[in-house]
């Protein structure tokens, strides 16, 4: 049998193992804190569920571990600098940024980005957390320790925001899911909805980007990558080198989910394109109770975390697939009775989407 560890027990950790399962790999998820006496990786295959590994006794283990996927990868995927860097330097295009070192730069940056500047850390950051969005005079509310350990982007107005999810085999074979839909607010995404009846120009487009960037690094497994879209340009947002949020929807959606696929790469088994029939949408749950009364309409896929509940934490999501929009339409019109008030406006923004 195969042994996968994960570092990261979070939900991404978890849903990988539920996708080993079936196929008769053992996944480990393991937090990054654990003793590192008390994991035996051995001849293990170890991936992660994040991209940001801090320096911890089982991290600073496993650095030398032969079969450590990606590892000299992830230190400067995971820093915002170093990945705009790279994908600057492929000639790839981001939105207009600058690294923020001191706080004589305000004039410059506003000249550049007009009124609205979004300064990011560059390392650690997710869910839009450790973000600042700064207009000209609120300069001074900025932590002063950001500067130096910040960039700071121009504050777009975009038309939609998507992402890809694709993987690269060992053998640098590349597959892909189609191009996803992403509604998000301050930071934090709220639903996908994706169509299997792609926009075949952006999906070509997309899958071009995301696989110069998967051969450039030799890069193995899932990786996802988030765009802005205005008009039919694409800017790249960021790039996540693991499982991703917006391909959660594969799991009751497409013939392969995105944890079985990142499976399959990280352990060269075959890894065919996975096969999407139906449009597919899925909803975070975010801060909220478990309502037992989503499962009585037939279409929904719970995906409850088991973690504890907090103001903006993802603490499960739903997945709803359906060849006939009308049924979906009917889904989503159900759940919208037992969901929070706040949910409807995402609520419509999928229904205006099957439109
Ligand atoms: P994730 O949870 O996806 O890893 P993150 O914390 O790394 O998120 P980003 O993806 O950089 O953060 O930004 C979160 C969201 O904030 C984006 O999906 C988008 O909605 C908004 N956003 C980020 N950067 C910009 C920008 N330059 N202009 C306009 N909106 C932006
Ligand atoms: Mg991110
Ligand atoms: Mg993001």
């Amino acid at each position: 049998m195969k042994h996968v560890y994960v570092l990261g027990d979070g939900q991404l950790g978890h849903m990988l193992h539920q996708a080993g399962e079936p196929l008769g790999i053992q996944v480990f998820p393991v937090s990054l804190y654990a003793e590192p006496e008390l994991v035996s990786v051995q001849q293990s295959i170890i991936t992660t569920e994040i991209e940001y590994l801090p320096k911890t006794a089982l991290t600073y283990q496993l650095v030398t571990h032969n079969n450590f996927i990606n590892f000299k990868l992830l230190s400067f995927l995971s820093d915002r600098l170093t990945q705009k860097q790279l994908l600057n330097q492929l000639n790839l295009s981001t939105v207009p940024w600058k690294l923020l070192q001191d706080n004589t730069q305000w004039t410059d940056i506003f000249s550049a980005f007009d009124a609205l500047a979004i300064v990011k850390s560059r390392v650690g950051g997710y869910d839009g957390r450790k973000q600042w969005q700064i207009r000209p005079g609120e300069e001074n509310t900025l932590p002063f320790d950001c500067y130096g350990q910040c960039i700071v982007e121009k504050g777009i107005i975009f038309d939609q925001e998507i992402s890809l999810v694709g993987a690269r085999s060992v053998d640098g074979s590349m597959v892909f899911y189609p191009i996803t839909r992403n509604l998000h607010n301050n930071g934090i995404l709220l639903i996908s909805i994706v169509f299997p009846e792609i926009d075949n120009h952006l999906q070509q487009e997309a899958e071009k980007i995301l696989g110069i960037i998967l051969q450039e690094l030799n890069y193995v497994g899932v990786m996802a990558i988030e765009f802005f879209l205005i008009g039919d340009q694409l800017l790249i947002n960021e790039l996540a080198p693991r499982v991703h949020n917006s391909g959660h929807w594969t799991q009751n959606g497409a013939s392969i989910s995105q944890f079985e696929l990142h499976l399959r790469a990280i352990l060269m088994l075959p890894l065919p394109t996975p096969i999407v029939i139906a449009p597919s949408i899925m909803i975070n749950l975010i801060g909220i109770e478990l309502c037992e009364l989503w499962l009585a309409d037939p279409l929904v896929h719970l995906h409850w975390y088991n973690k504890i509940i907090r103001p903006r934490r993802k603490v499960g999501h739903l997945n709803l697939c359906h060849i006939d929009y009308v049924r979906l339409n009917y889904s989503l019109q159900y759940l919208s009775k037992y969901l929070p008030l706040e949910y409807e406006s995402r609520i419509i923004w999928a229904q205006q989407q099957l439109q």
